[in-house]
């Protein structure tokens, strides 16, 4: 039996400083996804709950007991919070990998990288002054000043827990904001870690606040209350285009990270081994359940078939299994609905006259019985305006498309409503930079698949959604800019002429 990750499991709302349970009384059981073990028990928010963590936000924000600690002090906090999250980055690690199901290895990349975007922030946040405006007036002093957006709503997805949530959270708190976040019913265990976190270190008591429950209860007062400044959320593309309705009724600025239907470019002239190696990476890491995963393989026709012979072997070789098993390279879908789905969309794919290369299944065996496995799946002769090329199916599957010219591939790439990422491999440095420079996704690798930097901005083109996180962008997100306008001369300007007593 694994162990809950927190004490208290009956109350894991963090709402004014306090842990509370569910005004109703509800809690969820969550479990491994890699063998149905019971991991944790969580309060389940409902409506009521949420309003309640607003007005704490709300009244943390107006009081000013954030918004009002200077820029530098808020950013040394969020170091304090990088060096405190390595200090316990193997509990955060182990809970990340209990709710997810991924590898531990993965977790514990996934934790060094939240300490990295806290400490990207932190620093960020010392040097975000304002500045002066030539007003073409020495009488005048113009200033561009920015200040916090307010009480921010934010709303994460199952995939990277607490990575996507740290990705809001640290420019939140580094802006001077107030936050109320609803992180994914199935993964809440290192939201409730990360707010203990933050209590320890002192953060003032509303600044922070954590309802744990499902979207329509839990999530949906974020979007609609008028309290909240900013709601800022990543997840599919159905849920982001309702959040951005619902928001338009008060106004709200709105960040959206959505889905994508990522192509990875490959030409005849690639390094044929780290083009193979990468493509896999790109599909399969974490079973595909990765925003920017690299779905949809493009590659040139005159090495399509040697290429993905080479892909289809390797993929067939991959090792399945839970967080904790070293020998696994890749582990669970999220849940059993989750691994129907994705079912669905190959058997979909296929019906429409696809080519099942490998997968296309559950993996068999004992040791698969009790998780929701999927073998890394590949499926070639698909066409453009196929349903598997054109949907997100969120786990290991892979579809392939040649092209024989150029113009031919960066067509083939930029064919999707989406527009989140995309990859280029060739040995030509001259078509690399072309190609990149016309595919009309927010971020482009050459020669490379996955990688991100929490100085670089991410996010999509298209309907992969609106805003940037990361980067001095995602910064910006949580930020006002205020002009102020003094005229120290003040004059009268006779405007309007003086008509005497009426
Ligand atoms: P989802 O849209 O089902 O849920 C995301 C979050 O929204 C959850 O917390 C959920 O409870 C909440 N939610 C659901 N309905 C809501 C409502 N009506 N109002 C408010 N909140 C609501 O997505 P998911 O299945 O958790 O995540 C997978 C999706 O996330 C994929 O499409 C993936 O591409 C996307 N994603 C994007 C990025 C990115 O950076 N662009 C990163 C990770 C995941």
């Amino acid at each position: 039996m694994t162990q809950a990750t927190f004490s208290d499991t009956a109350s894991t709302l963090f709402i004014n400083g306090r842990w509370e349970p569910a005004a109703s009384g509800a809690v969820r059981e969550i479990h491994n996804p890699a063998d149905g073990e019971l991991v944790a028990t969580v309060s389940e928010a409902g409506r009521e709950d949420a309003e309640r963590a607003i007005s704490a936000a709300r009244a943390a924000f107006d009081s000013g007991v954030w918004a009002n600690v200077p820029a530098p002090e808020r950013g040394a906090f969020l170091l304090k919070v990088a060096v405190e999250l390595r200090e316990r980055r193997e509990k955060f690690a182990r809970a990340e990998s209990l709710d997810t199901g991924k590898r531990i290895i993965e977790s514990r990349i996934d934790i060094d990288d939240i300490a990295a975007c806290f400490e990207y922030f932190g620093r960020l946040a010392g040097q975000s002054a304002g500045r002066v405006v030539d007003a073409g007036d020495p009488a005048v002093v113009s200033k561009i000043v920015y200040e916090p957006v307010g009480v921010c709503g934010l709303i994460t997805p199952w995939n990277y827990p607490l990575l996507q949530a740290a990705w809001k959270i640290a420019p939140a708190l580094a802006a001077g904001c107030t936050f109320v976040l609803k992180p994914a019913e199935l993964t809440p265990s290192t939201a409730i870690l990360a707010m203990q976190l933050l209590q320890d270190l002192g953060l003032p008591d509303g600044v922070a606040n954590l309802v744990t429950g499902p979207g329509v209860k839990a999530g949906a007062p974020l979007s609609e209350h008028p309290d909240i400044d900013l709601v800022s959320f990543t997840g599919g593309l159905e849920t982001g285009k309702r959040i951005a309705a619902a928001a338009a009724g008060t106004v709200k600025k709105v960040a959206l990270e959505l889905g994508g239907k990522n192509p990875n470019v490959v030409f005849a002239d690639a390094d044929f081994d780290a083009a193979v190696d990468n493509a896999l990476n790109g599909a399969f890491v974490h079973s595909g359940q990765v925003c920017s995963a690299g779905a949809r393989l493009v590659v040139e026709e005159s090495i399509a078939e040697r290429f993905v012979d080479e892909l289809v072997r390797k993929a067939k070789a991959i090792r399945i299994g839970g967080p904790f098993d070293e020998s696994a390279e890749t582990g669970p879908l999220i849940s059993a609905a989750h691994r129907e789905k994705v079912d669905a969309y190959v058997q979909r794919g296929v019906a429409e006259g696809a080519r099942l290369r490998c997968g296309g299944a559950a993996p068999e065996g004992e040791k698969f019985d009790a998780g929701f496995y999927y073998q890394p799946t590949i499926l070639d002769r698909v066409e453009r305006g196929m349903s598997v090329v054109i949907d997100e199916a969120f786990g290991p599957v892979v579809t392939v498309e040649t092209f024989r010219t150029e113009d031919e591939a960066v067509a083939t790439a930029n064919d999707t409503i989406y527009g989140l990422a995309g990859a280029v491999w060739t040995q030509d440095a001259g078509k690399a930079q072309r190609v990149a420079g016309r595919l009309r996704h927010g971020t482009v690798w050459i020669n490379d698949y996955h990688p991100y930097l929490p100085q670089a901005e991410w996010g999509g083109f298209g309907q992969s959604g609106v805003g940037r996180e990361l980067g001095p962008t995602g910064l910006g997100e949580y930020q006002e800019a205020k002009h102020i306008y003094q005229n120290t001369s003040p004059q009268v300007t006779g405007w309007f002429a003086d008509h005497g007593k009426e």
